[in-house]
């Protein structure tokens, strides 16, 4: 009976899961899907590797199944579908793993109160990264669970790239730079040298273009610096975040504007970013198919603010040798890279205008100084790798 890995990957009203099979050739992917509006109108979606569905349910409107209640519609499709597999352990998204876990970790008791520590350092997504958790260690306390940080890339940064200029009372509180998006930094780097293996030895800053939006610094594969810090809302622009802001403005929204904490929350993380400029859209594809003058200042903003992190990143580098654009706006939106290249061309980046990579592949031209990429990102994948090795390790360490 082959071995089988799922991966859940849980926010605050949806989770995603994949379902990796393990075998010598590697893992190979069965079955993907996600359980979205679990407290308004449930529905769950489970496709097969080539995107034929599997399973497909609806609750209604109104209907409020929760995050339990999804994951029992999970399990009983991965009981159906793992007739022929064993499910030797699950991988979990998990944003924080604050100053402490630098690398996965199988999730006991005593790990899961550790990381619930980190709830105030990541509130909107740690606790329902935790939930699933908590919840299959009840139900399945054999079954062994892997926590994979979004930190943990980061956490061998320099201490410098690490600091705020704050006192050290409060920085030894834990109020340092972490940077996130680490899984994907992370497969990106494993990946590249497949690519452009002078470049994955050399210098790279990976454009992380999604809904949440950040770019890192990697030299010779480690993260060097990024532009998230304390929390996801640093750095750049994002569908609904806005990214870097002077503290002075969040002292003037609470003294003029009489905004509380939770009102500046909402604010910085929800009705900000492209949505908050354009007042018309989160989305990327719906801007750029705006006429709207609000939705060209939206992108306008977001490409500028690329262009200045790529420039400190750069710095922090002390050069670059290449760049790779990932994530749903990087790996699809050909003209927003073809912009941010151009704008790039004083860093030694030449845009091959014809390229036209469907998928993967290289969009700067062969005499580039710096090479430019698009690699798809993936990971849930990563989460896959990380909880076979941790799982692997351990049954080495059982034997031996
Ligand atoms: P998340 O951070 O939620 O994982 P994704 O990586 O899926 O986000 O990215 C979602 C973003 O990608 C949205 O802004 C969406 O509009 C954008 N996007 C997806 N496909 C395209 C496309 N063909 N052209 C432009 N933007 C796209």
């Amino acid at each position: 009976m082959a071995d089988a890995i799922a991966v859940l990957n849980a926010g605050s009203s949806s989770f995603k899961f994949s379902l990796f099979a393990d075998s010598a050739q590697g893992l190979a992917l069965v079955s993907r899907g996600q359980a979205e509006g679990l407290y308004t109108s449930p529905r769950f979606l489970a496709k097969d590797d080539a995107g034929v569905t599997l399973d497909e349910k609806s609750w209604g409107d109104g209907v409020s199944l929760g995050h339990a209640g999804a994951l029992d519609h999970l399990v009983g499709f991965l009981r159906q579908r793992l007739a022929k597999h064993r499910l030797v352990g699950v991988g979990h998204r998990v944003v924080h793993g604050g100053p402490e876990f630098a690398r996965p970790v199988r999730v006991d008791a005593s790990i899961l109160a550790a990381l619930e520590k980190y709830v105030p350092l990541a509130p909107l997504h740690q606790p329902h990264n935790l939930a699933p958790i908590r919840e299959l260690l009840e139900r399945s306390p054999q079954l062994p669970q892997i926590a994979c940080f979004d930190t943990a890339f980061h956490r061998g940064q320099p201490p410098v790239a690490q600091a705020f200029a704050l006192p050290k009372a409060i920085t030894e509180r834990g109020v340092i730079r972490y940077g996130f998006h680490g899984l994907s930094y992370e497969y990106v780097a494993g990946v590249l040298p497949e690519y452009d293996p002078r470049g994955a030895a050399g210098k790279v800053v990976v454009l992380h273009l999604g809904n949440g939006s950040s770019m890192c610094a990697i030299a010779g594969g480690r993260s060097v610096a990024s532009t998230m810090g304390f929390t996801a809302a640093d750095g750049l622009p994002m569908g609904t975040r806005c990214g870097s802001l002077d503290p002075g403005v969040v002292l003037y929204l609470m003294d003029e504007l009489g905004m509380d904490a939770r009102a500046i929350e909402k604010l910085i993380y929800q009705q900000s970013g492209l949505l908050g400029v354009s007042g018309i859209s989160s989305d990327m594809r719906t801007l750029e198919a705006s006429s709207e003058p609000g939705a060209k200042a939206a992108i306008d903003l977001y490409i500028y603010r690329i262009g200045r992190e790529l420039g400190s990143l750069a710095a922090a580098l002390g050069g670059v040798d290449a760049i790779v654009f990932t994530a749903g706006i990087g790996e699809n939106s050909r003209s927003l890279r073809e912009r941010v290249c151009r704008d790039a061309h004083w860093l030694g980046v030449e845009l091959d205008a014809n390229a036209d990579p469907r998928g993967a592949g290289r969009i700067s031209t062969a005499a580039s100084r710096v090479s430019a990429w698009v690699i798809p990102t993936n990971e849930e994948l990563m989460i896959a790798r990380h909880t076979r090795k941790v799982l692997g390790m351990q049954s080495h360490q059982e034997h031996g």
